[in-house]
């Protein structure tokens, strides 16, 4: 039973040690991920500012047409092509009037990129901070978990070397199936590990201190006197017969 223990904790032990590299892991992974949003927000950035550049060269040439429109109009010499003329200058402006929200909505745009932007670092900054310390702790935690196992080891050994060897390769065999102990007590004349009832005779035997494999699970069964349920104390039940009749009334 002190073996089955051990090999339990090691159990344990071993799934938590296995579970320490998918916790790094995972925050790698959360740690790339808030890296790709800074660098989403900058290149979103940087559209936003080509975008600008765009415009300003667009506003150049409109306000260019419009100087040399102007110009033109300068030597016309009928109404109507004067007006031809306006017409053009007007146009211009209504696109350089559109350019210019078109720029006014870019730099709002950009604004709240920026404050993005700002946040993801942010996010960043703190996760590289938690990774960092999560990373010492989780080095501490295996250095602890190594010394335990190397503990649980030895301990290991030790036991084993106290139990029979045709005990412990029904142990070993029964252990490493898929019912996970090789050991269960017998109470109740019940096998605790499977649940199912023994025989008589065997249960006798067990009661005697005999070890014998349970023929439902495979399992070892020892008798451990004092998990047996001790018996209720029965009560003395008050009697209910009738009372005893009154001498002398006969
Ligand atoms: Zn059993």
């Amino acid at each position: 039973m002190r073996l089955q223990t051990i090999d339990g904790e090691t159990t344990e032990l071993r799934a938590a040690i296995a579970a320490l590299p998918k916790r790094l892991a995972a925050l790698e992974t959360k740690l790339a991920a808030e890296k790709a949003a800074v660098e989403q927000a900058g290149k979103a950035l940087k559209d936003e500012e080509a975008l600008k550049r765009r415009f300003e060269s667009d506003l150049k040439d409109q306000q260019q047409k419009i100087v040399k429109l102007r110009d033109q109009m300068s030597n016309v010499k009928t109404n109507e092509e004067y007006r031809a003329f306006q017409h053009e200058i007007e146009f211009a402006e209504a696109e350089i009037k559109k350019i210019e929200d078109s720029e006014l909505e870019s730099m709002e745009r950009s604004e709240q990129l920026e404050q993005k932007r700002k946040a993801a670092e942010n996010d960043l900054k703190d996760s590289i901070r938690a990774v960092e310390i999560e990373k010492e702790d989780a080095r501490a935690e295996s250095a602890e978990q190594k010394k335990k196992l190397e503990e649980l080891t030895r301990r290991r050994a030790k036991e084993r070397a106290l139990v029979p060897e045709d005990l412990l390769r029904t142990y070993d065999r029964v252990s490493t199936s898929s019912r996970g102990t090789g050991i269960a007590y017998a109470q109740g004349q019940r096998c605790v590990g499977c649940h199912m009832g023994i025989r008589p005779q065997m249960w006798n035997q067990i009661r005697a201190g005999e070890v014998l494999v349970c023929e439902s699970c495979g399992r070892l069964l020892y008798y451990d006197a004092a998990r047996e349920p001790q018996p209720e104390p029965v009560a003395e039940k008050p009697k209910r017969g009738r009372k005893a009749p009154a001498a002398g009334v006969e």
